[in-house]
């Protein structure tokens, strides 16, 4: 199958998978599996940050360190299109007591200086206590602006906030702007960055940030049963992943950047400006169920999506050459079976 579903889909390569059966393991609640030990350290050194914690998933991570920035009451901002806020299931409310203050967000991604300054709550016994600004980048495949995040950060410093970055794709945004991840990562006091999206592992995120920081995250880890045993065989995984498959992203990036304007010729669809990884198209309604059996049935997956845009993801195991299959297959479709809209 060619799945452009997500970056989320690709299976070990024979490399990777090497290196998982070699790892050296040990029980790393105590501290004890040194790939895990190598991984949190050269990951937090990269980052630029005193400490590192590994995690199954980012959506744990991200929320371990909600709650280390944040107790029962407090409240972080984040955007309405935010995968901390919208699609972790609100386990920032649910299992952090922490009360979420979404913002809508720019065409960019960015939630406005103006609109972030108009949601911390003066200190009063009626609100909820502000204390966290987080962002996203990549955000919808886009890459937030560098001075945008540096204002951010400074103006959420100026109200005495924490800034958490849910860093899923950091690495995509990394490599699109030709910056190093220390850079990326410069102006948050806590990272949390995946390697089983564009970076190719089956498992794993990192949180980074300083010890005292860490040393919070840790025990929420645990509390969220996250506290993983001879774990090292994912760390090796994503080891792998930090060394094979970060430069290689760019060819995720121009792999995108061809597929938009191939499907740009395709007159029923509309194309939106891509970014980084990710397509958006916008297919119509009434195409959209029939495309996705039509493309199924070529060994095409896709995730059409009514009223949104669609999501075409560029990964590991997709090549350009299966574009041109994945191209040619919806040219024939509409050949075959003509859009009802008025051209
Ligand atoms: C995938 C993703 C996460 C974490 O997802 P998990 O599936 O829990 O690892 C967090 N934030 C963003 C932006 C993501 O895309």
């Amino acid at each position: 199958m060619i799945d452009l579903r997500s970056d989320t889909v690709t299976r070990p390569t024979a490399g990777m998978r090497a290196a998982m059966a070699s790892a050296e393991v040990g029980d790393d609640v105590y501290g004890d599996d040194p790939t895990i030990n190598r991984l949190q350290a050269s990951v937090a050194q990269q980052a630029g940050k005193q400490s590192g914690l590994f995690f199954p998933s980012g959506t744990q991570s991200n929320l371990a360190a909600l709650m280390a920035h944040c107790g029962r009451g407090d409240e972080y901002i984040v955007g309405q299109q935010s995968h901390t806020y919208k699609y972790e299931g609100g386990g920032a409310a649910v299992l952090g007591s922490i009360q979420p203050q979404p913002l809508d967000h720019a065409a960019d991604g960015s939630l406005p200086l103006a609109s972030i300054r108009g949601a911390v709550k003066l200190v009063d016994p009626h609100f909820a206590r502000t204390r966290l600004l987080a962002l996203e980048n990549t955000i919808g495949g886009k890459v937030l602006p560098a001075g945008y995040v540096l204002e951010a950060a400074a103006l959420a410093r100026e109200y005495g906030l924490g800034v958490h970055l849910d860093g899923a794709r950091v690495f995509n945004a990394a490599v699109a702007s030709k910056a190093s991840l220390q850079d990326m990562c410069a102006p948050f006091d806590s990272v949390s960055i995946c390697f089983s999206k564009g970076l190719g592992a089956p498992v794993g995120s990192m949180l980074v940030g300083d010890e005292a920081l860490i040393e919070r995250a840790r025990r929420w880890r645990k509390v969220l049963g996250g506290g993983m045993r001879q774990a090292g065989v994912l760390a090796a995984a994503c080891s792998y992943a930090l060394e094979h498959h970060v430069d290689r992203l760019a060819e995720d990036h121009d792999n995108a950047a061809w597929l938009a304007r191939a499907l740009g010729e395709i007159g029923e669809l509309e194309v939106l400006p891509h970014a980084t990884n990710m397509v958006f198209v916008r297919i119509p309604d009434q195409d959209a169920s029939a495309l996705d059996s039509y493309l199924y049935e070529q060994g095409i997956l896709i995730r059409s999506s009514y009223g949104g845009p669609s999501r075409l993801v560029m990964h590991l195991d997709v090549s350009r050459a299966q574009l041109e299959t994945v191209v040619a297959a919806i040219k024939q479709f509409y050949l075959t079976r003509p859009s009802c809209v008025p051209q």
